[in-house]
């Protein structure tokens, strides 16, 4: 046993000094260690041993186990090293070079200004509504007091899917939708996608809306005027003037449309107000008794006010951004400019 241990040791020592690549080395291990290796079979044998002598024989082959296995490890790592230096002097290599940093993203200004204009009114009692952006001619016009023919409907340039179905021209179905489902009182608002057919730099095919109803006991239009002039002074500052003036929806009555000071020149008249002082930023009104009736409310007992806010118009107010259509080019040049931005 003795013998077969030295032999198997010289054995090893001269297949590992001609040993020149990784793949080499690790048919050595094979071969020694592995399951069938020459070390495993006299590992083996140790059984056949006396007593006397099994200790003795056990230990010399884990030592020579452990030689094997340090042997070529340093072995391995030397020719490692070898491949690196030769990779280095050919200039594969330089270890002096910054690493790169991944391009961390942020979120889209949009969403940023969404998820404001959302956590404002969630901050007064709002919930949030979802509905579909594929509607019907119902939703979309009919209930909302706005029949074939009407020609308010010219106010829209509406997507059609087919003659019933339309790429909803506004948020407001889901005002709809949501006193179909629920009794009032109602306080919600509903974030999402519109489409119309429309596209300049103020205009987009798509943007984004928020709707906003509240319908109970008792609401008139100082409960509209106050919740909006909170909107305005949360999301602008609070020293933002704002105004009311008369204007016309087919679903609500009356309607106005709100203005706010101009954001760019404070009121003193530019470019971007028209030299008027004021911008206008949202429409809202109080909701007509003919829309409770598609959804059998009782308006002698209810009402209610309602208001839709574009997102886009707000962030470009915001951020005083001239051309829509840069919110929807991908331009990480542009994109990146809000991701460290508070609002
Ligand atoms: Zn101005």
């Amino acid at each position: 046993m003795k013998d077969k241990i030295s032999s198997l040791r010289a054995q090893f020592e001269e297949e590992l000094s001609i040993a020149a690549s990784l793949e080499v080395l690790n048919s050595l291990r094979v071969g020694f260690l592995g399951k069938k290796g020459s070390l495993t079979s006299l590992l083996k044998e140790l059984g056949k041993l006396s007593n006397d002598e099994r200790p003795a024989m056990g230990q010399e082959l884990n030592s020579l186990k452990e030689f094997i296995l340090s042997s070529l490890a340093e072995k391995a790592k030397g020719i490692e090293d070898g491949l690196l230096r030769r990779h280095t002097a050919k200039g594969a290599f330089d270890f002096t070079l910054p690493g790169r940093t991944p391009r961390a993203g942020g979120k889209h200004p949009i969403t940023k200004v969404m998820e404001k204009i959302v956590s404002i009114f969630a901050g007064l009692g709002f919930s949030i509504a979802e509905g579909p952006e594929v509607e019907t001619d119902y939703y979309n016009f009919e209930a909302l007091n706005i029949p074939r023919n009407h020609p308010s409907r010219d106010m829209q340039d509406t997507f059609y899917v087919s003659d019933e179905v339309v790429l909803r021209t506004h948020t407001s179905p889901v005002q709809i939708r949501v006193m179909e489902k629920q009794p009032p009182p109602v306080r919600i608002i509903a974030p999402g996608k519109v489409y119309r057919c429309d596209a300049d730099v103020t205009h987009s095919p798509m943007f984004h809306q928020i709707e906003g109803l509240m319908v109970d006991e008792g609401i008139n239009f100082n409960h509209l005027k106050a919740i909006l002039e909170i909107f305005v002074h949360e999301f602008f500052g609070p020293k933002v003037g704002i105004r009311f003036r008369p204007s016309y929806f087919p679903f609500t009555e009356p309607s106005a449309e709100v203005d706010i000071q101009c954001v760019i020149c404070s009121g003193s008249g530019c470019r971007v107000c028209s030299q008027t002082g004021w911008l206008e930023v949202l429409g809202a009104g109080m909701v007509d008794p003919a829309v409770f009736s598609f959804v059998h409310y009782d308006s002698e007992k209810w009402t209610g006010f309602a208001f839709g806010i574009g997102i886009e118009r707000m962030a470009m107010l915001k951020y005083g951004i001239d051309d829509i259509r840069l919110f929807y080019e991908n331009d990480l040049r542009f994109l990146d400019q809000f991701k460290h931005e508070e609002i």
